[in-house]
């Protein structure tokens, strides 16, 4: 395989551009916006050559996977900060919490006990975000739009600040947009402050919408291996 760094360090340096421009024509405040690595399958040195040009904040969907790639990266990289950002199983929780500074795929009533009894074990909370299936797509994880408002209630009460706001991935298929319109208004009603949303082909619509964080993986790593 070539060495990817060139591309990484360009393509970063690209996907940051079209934000700022994004933000711009949105007239948001330029870096009301952060941009998530979205690592998962490509490899250790891919995520150095992201951190040598500057990145920080990193996206998995799987947490053996994060676990294996990410603990020795934070000793020599201390500013890394990493997301987990995939249907999350209830028996990996606990490793979910030692692994990662936000979850963005809390989703169900389970997961958020078992989250909370990792958190207490572990003394630390990750910054937890809510995913709601606004597609309502059977195979997709995300609570469902309909039951989004009480369980959202009841992760505030259980989590306080901690439970910091909302997550979609719209149907491929789809216009994004009333989605991201949909999860906006609904963080809006919520008091909740942080909204990701946005992937490789449409975080810059998501951004129109108020995208506070965009998980944006091929655009910048290219293709994932597999
Ligand atoms: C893989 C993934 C992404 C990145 O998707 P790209 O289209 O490669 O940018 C974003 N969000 C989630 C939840 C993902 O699983």
């Amino acid at each position: 395989m070539p060495d990817p760094t060139p591309d990484i360090a360009a393509n970063l340096t690209s996907i940051r551009q079209r934000i700022a421009a994004a933000l711009l024509r949105a007239g948001r405040a330029p870096d009301s916006v952060s941009l998530v690595a979205v690592s998962k399958f490509h490899p250790a040195q891919a995520i150095v050559a992201a951190l040598e040009a500057g990145q920080t904040v990193f996206g998995e969907n799987r947490v053996q996977e994060a676990a294996q790639k990410f603990p020795p990266l934070r000793a020599s990289h201390p500013a890394l900060r990493l997301h987990i950002i995939g249907g999350l199983q209830t028996n990996k929780a606990a490793e979910a919490v030692r692994v990662a500074d936000t979850i963005e795929s809390l989703d169900r009533p389970r997961l958020a006990d078992a989250l909370a009894d990792a958190a207490t074990r572990a003394g630390r909370t990750p910054r937890l975000l809510i995913q709601v299936n606004t597609g309502e797509e059977p195979q997709k994880s995300g609570i469902a739009r309909a039951e989004a408002d009480a369980f959202i209630e009841s992760c505030q009460t259980r989590f306080g600040a901690a439970l910091a706001g909302l997550m979609c991935i719209p149907p491929a298929d789809a216009d994004p947009a009333p989605h991201f319109a949909w999860l906006a208004a609904c963080a809006a009603r919520h008091g909740l402050t942080d909204l990701s949303m946005g992937m490789s082909a449409d975080f810059e619509t998501a951004i129109a919408h108020g995208a506070t964080s965009v998980r944006v993986g091929t655009a910048i790593f290219g293709h994932r291996p597999g």
